[in-house]
């Protein structure tokens, strides 16, 4: 199974009939239909790592300030609580939790409802451990790459670039950091230089612009973690909005179908 991350943006995405929106249905139908998705969310931040376990998990409306008809949104897609279990024993020496409190996120079921519309893949989320390195996304990413061979969709979901102080709704015109980081991250993903973006903050002042706080670039090392250098590496969605980008990328070919 390949592995995927995708830069969500605003949540708008889910409901709209975009550019964006329109590229993670496509993928959701060229992709080998999963068993189950696995989503690393930027927006389910803990201390320790969670895994939700729960059989019926809710739609979380985690935003402010968007039209009703996004907070009516149910995605309706069931848990799986054998995978959740699945993923805890690979993880054993990280301490998981399984979790019924949480649920699907809008970093989730925002994207995962254009790959799936009919919900009727199950899904399971795993936190972001806010207190730990950068290296230990990445090695998280790297325990969870048997999931590839059992049929599950590892998913990244959050932003190369992601900057809302510095985001302009107004006038989202590409912002030359923003622009400049993103063609660096690129550029890295393809060489599988994956050191160089795990010790990001190497990469200079663009670096400290482009992720900020961390949250939305981070889950783009799970699915570094969990891919093989010389895969294949295609790039979707390849857009810079102000100081957000879109990019977007799926890591594997057909041979990894199961
Ligand atoms: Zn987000």
């Amino acid at each position: 199974m390949p592995v995927v991350f995708l830069g969500h943006g605003s949540p708008m995405n889910a409901i709209e009939d975009n550019s964006f929106h329109r590229a993670w249905a496509e993928l959701g139908a060229r992709l080998p239909r999963p068993k189950a998705v696995l989503c690393v969310s930027a927006h389910w931040e803990t201390q320790g790592v969670g895994v939700t376990a729960m059989e019926r998990p809710r739609t979380i409306h985690d935003f402010r300030g968007f039209p009703q008809a996004l907070f009516d949104v149910r995605y309706s897609a069931p848990g799986d609580p054998a995978l959740a279990q699945r993923i805890a024993e690979l993880l054993t020496v990280y301490r998981p939790v399984l979790d019924t409190s949480w649920g699907l996120d809008h970093g989730s079921w925002g994207v995962l409802i254009a790959m799936y519309p009919q919900a009727d893949v199950p899904v399971v989320q795993l936190s972001l451990d806010m207190t730990k390195p950068a290296s230990y996304h990445y090695e998280v990413g790297q325990a969870l790459k048997p999931l590839r061979d059992e049929g599950v969709l590892i998913l990244g979901s959050g932003n190369i670039v992601h900057n809302l102080r510095l985001f302009d709704w107004r006038t989202p015109q590409q912002l030359d950091w923003a622009v400049r980081f993103d063609a660096t991250v690129k550029q890295r993903i393809a060489a599988a230089a994956h050191q160089d973006l795990i010790a990001f903050e190497r990469l200079g002042d663009d670096a400290t612009l482009a992720i900020n706080s961390g949250e939305h670039y981070l889950p783009l090392l799970y699915v570094l973690g969990a891919s093989d250098a010389g895969e294949p590496v295609s790039f979707i969605n390849e857009t810079v909005l102000s100081a957000i980008s879109m990019t977007s990328l799926v890591v594997g070919g057909s041979d990894h179908a199961s």
